[in-house]
Parts: C-alpha cells; sequence; structure tokens
C-alpha cells in the first residue's frame, strides 16, 4: 500500500459519508476510479435503488476507466439485486486494479465480489482503512452481524452525572443546541427506546423536530414496561405523530392492553418479562438495525448490565445538581469492582455551543 492508496480511499471514505442518513436499508460506499495518479471519476451511493457508488464513479470515469485503479469503501456486490453486480461492471469497465477497504459482510456477498474480480484478472488489495469503513456503516456490520440493532445510549447530565433533580425534574438539563442534536440524532436511528418511568415524569413525545414542528422521517417508538403503566392519554399513544411499540410482560392487565391497542398502539407480551436481549431479537426481527435507547436511569443500567451498548453519546452540562436521590446517567445495580467498568474507545470530545459538552464513545466489552 503506499501513501497514495490511503489518500484516495480517504477521499473514498469522505463521499461515502457525504450520504450519511439517505441510503438505509443500504450501506454508505464511496468510489474512487484514479488513472496515471490523477483522479478521474468519483461516486457516492445517495440512496436505495439508485445505482451504487462504483457505477456513478465508472460513468464519470468513462474512457479513462480503461487501465485505471478503483477505490471502494465495501467489496463491490456480486449478485443480481435492484441494480446489475458491480463487480462486472468494474470488469466491464476494463479497471486493472480493485483496492477494497472491508469485506460486505452481506451473506449474499461475503467474498464473492472478490473473488469474481480475481477470476477475471484484476488485482484486488483488501483491508485499506478498514476500521474507518467498518465505522463508517456501524449500524450495517453490527446488525448483518447479529440480527440485533446497533444500541447507541444517549444521555444528557449535568456535570455531576445527575439526569434529573431528585424530585424528578429534568427540563432542561442540555442547552437548545444540544436538543437539536438530538433531534438530528432521532431522525437518524430506526427506533428510539425508553422506560415507562420517563413516561409517567416528562410526557415526552420522542419525535424528531425541527423548529419545534415534527418533521421528516420518524423512528418508532418504543417503551418498556411490564405492567402497562403507561398513561392512556400520554402523548406516545395519543399524537399520532409515529407508531409506538411496547413491550410488557404477563404481569400487564389484559383491559389495559386492549384499551392501548384501540388506540392504535402496539402491545407485545414477552413471556419472560421485559428483558433487554429478548427486546432486541424481537425488535432486529422487526428489521430496526438501529436503536437510541434515551433512558431514563433504570433502563440505561439494564442496558450496560447486558453489556448491550455498542456506542455512548453523552451530553454534559455545566450545571451542578446534586443529590443522593438525584437519579445519574445509569442506574441499575452497577459493577463492584474498578476493573469491571467498561472503558470507551475512540472518544471524541466535542464543546456544543459555550454551556455543554458532547462525548462520544464506543464500549469495549471484555
Ligand atoms: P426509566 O425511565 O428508566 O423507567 C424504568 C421503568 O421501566 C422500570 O421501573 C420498569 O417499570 C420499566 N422497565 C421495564 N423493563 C425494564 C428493564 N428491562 N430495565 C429497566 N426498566 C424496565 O425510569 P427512571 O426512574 O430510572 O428514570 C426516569 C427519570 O429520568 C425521570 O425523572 C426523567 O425525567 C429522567 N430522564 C432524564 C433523561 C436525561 O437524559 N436527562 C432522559 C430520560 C429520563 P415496570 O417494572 O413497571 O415495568
Ligand atoms: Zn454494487
Amino acid at each position: 500500500m503506499s501513501e497514495h492508496d490511503w489518500q484516495h480511499m480517504a477521499l473514498a471514505l469522505e463521499l461515502a459519508r457525504s450520504a450519511k442518513g439517505q441510503t438505509a436499508p443500504n450501506p454508505l460506499v464511496g468510489a474512487v476510479v484514479v488513472k496515471d495518479g490523477m483522479v478521474v471519476g468519483l461516486g457516492t451511493h445517495v440512496k436505495a435503488g439508485e445505482p451504487h457508488a462504483e457505477v456513478h464513479a465508472l460513468r464519470m470515469a468513462g474512457e479513462h476507466a480503461k487501465g485505471a485503479d478503483l477505490y471502494v469503501t465495501l467489496e463491490p456486490c456480486s449478485h443480481q439485486g435492484r441494480t446489475p453486480p458491480c463487480a462486472r461492471a468494474v470488469i466491464e469497465a476494463g479497471i486493472r486494479r480493485v483496492v477494497v477497504a472491508v469485506e460486505d459482510p452481506n451473506p449474499r456477498v461475503a467474498g464473492a465480489g472478490i473473488r469474481l474480480l480475481q477470476e477475471a484478472g484484476l488485482e484486488v488489495s483488501v483491508g485499506i482503512c478498514a476500521a474507518q469503513a467498518k465505522r463508517l456503516n456501524e449500524v450495517f456490520f453490527h446488525y448483518i452481524g447479529t440480527k440485533k440493532p446497533f444500541v447507541t445510549v444517549k444521555t444528557a447530565s449535568t456535570l455531576d452525572g445527575k439526569i434529573a433533580t431528585r424530585t424528578g425534574h429534568s427540563r432542561w438539563i442540555t442547552g437548545e443546541e444540544s436538543r437539536k442534536r438530538v433531534h438530528r440524532l432521532r431522525r437518524e436511528h430506526d427506533a428510539i427506546l425508553v422506560g415507562v418511568q420517563t413516561v409517567l415524569a416528562d410526557n415526552p413525545e420522542l419525535t424528531a423536530r425541527e423548529d419545534g414542528e415534527v418533521r421528516g422521517r420518524q423512528p418508532l417508538r418504543v417503551i418498556l414496561d411490564s405492567r402497562l403503566r403507561i398513561p392512556a392519554d400520554a402523548r406516545v399513544i395519543c399524537d399520532g405523530h409515529a407508531p409506538t411499540l411496547i413491550y410488557t410482560s404477563d404481569k400487564a392487565p389484559s383491559a389495559r392492553q386492549q384499551e392501548l391497542e384501540q388506540r392504535g398502539v402496539e402491545v407485545v407480551r414477552l413471556p419472560d418479562g421485559v428483558g433487554i436481549e429478548r427486546v432486541l431479537e424481537s425488535l432486529g426481527q422487526r428489521g430496526v438495525t438501529s436503536l437510541l435507547v434515551e433512558g431514563g436511569s433504570a433502563v440505561n443500567g439494564s442496558f450496560l448490565e447486558a453489556g448491550a451498548i455498542q456506542k455512548v453519546i453523552q451530553f454534559f452540562s455545566f450545571k451542578l445538581i446534586g443529590g443522593q436521590g438525584a437519579p445519574t446517567s445509569y442506574g441499575g445495580q452497577g459493577f463492584a469492582e474498578m476493573q469491571d467498568a467498561i472503558p470507551l474507545a475512540d472518544v471524541e470530545v466535542e464543546m456544543i455551543g459555550s454551556h455543554d459538552l458532547c462525548i462520544t464513545g464506543y464500549p469495549v466489552w471484555g
């Protein structure tokens, strides 16, 4: 691998990133065609059903693709989907060498695209910028590998880690800019999840809003409520802005279930109780690939104890609340010893406006 290979793949990754939030259920993919050291074609997969990144890049390159190198962030596909297989298009365009960041984990591809290229006599290099390429499609890689949604736990706390005061008051902990960011985050997820206690305390809408208006794609709203204590007039039940799904257990009265179902809400009874693993399996089966967990303390604690968090986004406001009884970001039992603490990798720290801090990281499970 040369310095140029890194540069061209970095460009392909940048192109892929430019379509963030608009390619579902497909991954983000970018491609660059290089001939004699010059970039002659650029491509991004912009939307499911539209041409793949390689096809756009090859079209731009035209005749220059003959004898050129192709850099692509994900293995070219080998199967006939909504569009013809890209590996064939690459061969037919006369590309000489293909540099692939990472193999496609989709079982319909999984190396078959690379083999097709090699069998046609093309030189193929795999693995350059692989970690970045996987992170770029973190949801896609996780969902394909586990059949469960990629879980991001987002919390907003004061500097002393409190997510509400001792009386349960939590509006607002962070400033407007952070809250705007949260609405964007919601739009990027297939579903949002909270515990029933948060619905009782805050009566949240759990919608993605812009300037106060419910706008764009709305995630599925998921509530964990083993006894169906949710009020029938809660916003998530009545406002009709997005579908709502409640996970409950056999402890819940049937009459309550009927009452909620009549209001258009789906209620799923889990026979073994509302455990995190069961909930994730069920959401995965429904095709939910990404889940944003928004608390409260008890629910976040359960996800932590289940080892079921792929990403943490924590907003801190420069405020102090104090109070033994005020809930912290992650409740539940917690770990007994420091060596059990879960470290975060690839941590990013960002100031949001002048009053909040946002820390993002990836838990490393032992
Ligand atoms: P939660 O919102 O976490 O809800 C907990 C309840 O959910 C449990 O009591 C339980 O009720 C039900 N539940 C069902 N299954 C599970 C499970 N597997 N794990 C955990 N709970 C489950 O409650 P908290 O009281 O901890 O948090 C609420 C507080 O947090 C409020 O004051 C709210 O304002 C604040 N908050 C702050 C946020 C912030 O970012 N600043 C975000 C969200 C909330 P049951 O047994 O009846 O099923
Ligand atoms: Zn393709």
